[in-house]
């Protein structure tokens, strides 16, 4: 076996860059505390006790002390990473921070690749590889329910459920294994329906894991909402309302007008992202053509489209034609400016919503609406499978779950069934990080920062 244990210790800033009242640069590896004897002078004489602030100076690689400093030990089993670590709490400048580090490779650390504090937690089992996720996750989070959901999952919810399920099929591979080695035992007779209750559990919670995926995506990465309808219809007002009421997040992005052509909001819960198509084209006004494809592909990439009928003109041929090339499952179709006038039959046919963008009528539950449509219902399973990745591994896994009931169930070749449970626990096992490629943990934690 390769030996995967980290010999070189690697420094990081871990808070943000900039100027701030603090910021935290992070030591780990075998070094560490060797390394941060030569950075950092303790003003009281004596060893630091682990896990206790030390207050001192850090010093260059000339012995100059540059500034007032706190300094936390964490021996390795009690550190994030399973290896000695040393914090160093500064104060938050950039040229600070810059001293630090150069005084910290000058005595023998090298400079921390993204990702690779989780990653060094994950190879020394502090964490399994759905928690290692979960810190990127919670750290992304744009929402309290997705700091929720995030957390869950760091806290080892997700790794739980998938133990359980592992633990099932390592019961019905024992049955099916007898049944393999013994077939001329009778007293080993292994009963199809037993084989078959524990994959049905086993089955029963990959499905619920599936259900919840919806949710649990849309939480970690938020949905991207387009506005779309003929000109005038309120998209840009429907959507500064709703930015307005729900008070956008990161970024308000304004268009020629002072309307917002885009905001990050959080409709129950849920991050979505909101862009207004007219916007798009208004901010374009010189190149309107780019500005109508930029609308078009907009609308074909959004996760849901809120369609506006202009309820000051009713359903036109316009409306229809448009509606026309938007499948049902993929929006939510509004009548706008029902202060002025109540939906016309045809819009009632369509399902629309009334709504004032002007007035604020409906838009409370247009929100909601759009959320559950994002997001599905807290009910419809718990949110803890995010990644694309984990999905698909228990989609498969369910696949070689069901392959291997049937197979089991008609009693005949318990070789089959085996291999569809080997294969079973094998994508089960890299949800957790037990059984993942090298290249699949590059990927992974490739997409932190640096520092964490
Ligand atoms: P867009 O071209 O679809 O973005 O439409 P705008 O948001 O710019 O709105 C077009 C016009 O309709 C503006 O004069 C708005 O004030 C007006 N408007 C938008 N929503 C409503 C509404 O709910 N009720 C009324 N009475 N007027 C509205």
């Amino acid at each position: 076996m390769p030996d995967l244990m980290p010999h070189d210790t690697i420094a990081a800033l871990a808070t943000a860059r900039g100027r701030a009242g603090i910021a935290v640069v992070r030591l780990s590896g075998p070094a560490a505390a060797d390394i941060a004897r030569r950075c950092f002078a303790p003003h009281a004489p004596g060893e630091p006790q682990p896990r206790r602030m030390t207050l001192g100076r850090m010093i260059d690689a000339g012995g100059a002390p540059f500034d007032e400093a706190l300094s936390v030990y964490f021996p390795p089993e009690a550190s994030y990473t399973g290896e000695p670590v040393v914090e160093f709490h500064l104060h938050g400048g950039p040229a600070i921070v810059a001293a630090a580090l150069d005084a910290l490779l000058a005595a023998g650390a090298r400079a921390a690749e993204p990702g690779e504090f989780t990653r060094r937690a994950f190879l020394n089992g502090r964490v399994d590889l759905s928690q290692a996720e979960a810190v990127a996750e919670l750290i992304a989070a744009k929402s309290l329910d997705a700091v929720r959901a995030a957390h869950r999952r760091l806290t080892g919810a997700l790794s739980d459920k998938i133990g359980a399920m592992r633990e099932l099929l390592a019961e019905a591979m024992a049955l099916v294994e007898a049944e393999i080695d013994f077939p001329e035992d009778d007293l080993g007779r292994v009963d199809p329906a037993e084989v078959a209750a524990l994959l049905d559990e086993t089955i029963v919670g990959a499905e619920a894991l599936l259900a919840g995926h919806a949710r649990a995506r849309a939480l970690a990465e938020g949905a991207v909402v387009a506005l779309a309808g003929r000109p005038n219809a309120g998209k840009s007002s429907l959507l500064n309302r709703l930015a307005g009421a729900r008070r956008a997040l990161v970024h308000e992005q304004p268009g020629t007008t002072r309307d917002l052509i885009e905001a990050e909001v959080v409709l129950d819960g849920v991050p979505v992202r909101l862009i207004d198509t007219a916007g798009l084209r208004h901010a374009r006004e010189d190149v309107e053509r780019q500005g109508v494809e930029l609308a078009r592909a907009t609308i074909a990439d959004a996760d849901l489209v809120v369609y506006l009928i202009d309820g000051a003109v009713g359903l036109t041929d316009d409306d229809r034609q448009l509606l026309a090339d938007l499948p049902e499952a993929r929006r939510v179709v509004v009548w706008n400016k029902c202060d002025l006038a109540p939906p016309d039959n045809a819009s009632i046919e369509l399902g629309a919503l009334p709504v004032s963008a002007k007035v604020g009528t409906g838009v409370d539950e247009l929100a909601a609406r759009l959320a559950r449509r994002v997001a599905g219902d807290a009910a419809d399973g718990e949110a803890l499978l995010a990644a694309v990745r984990q999905r698909d591994l228990v989609a498969r896994a369910r696949a070689s779950l069901q392959a291997a009931r049937a197979i089991a169930l008609s009693g005949r070749d318990h070789e089959l069934a085996a291999e569809e449970l080997r294969q079973a626990a094998a994508a089960l096992g890299e949800i957790v990080g037990q059984t993942t490629a090298e290249d699949v943990l590059n990927a992974i934690f490739a997409r932190f920062c640096v520092g964490k």
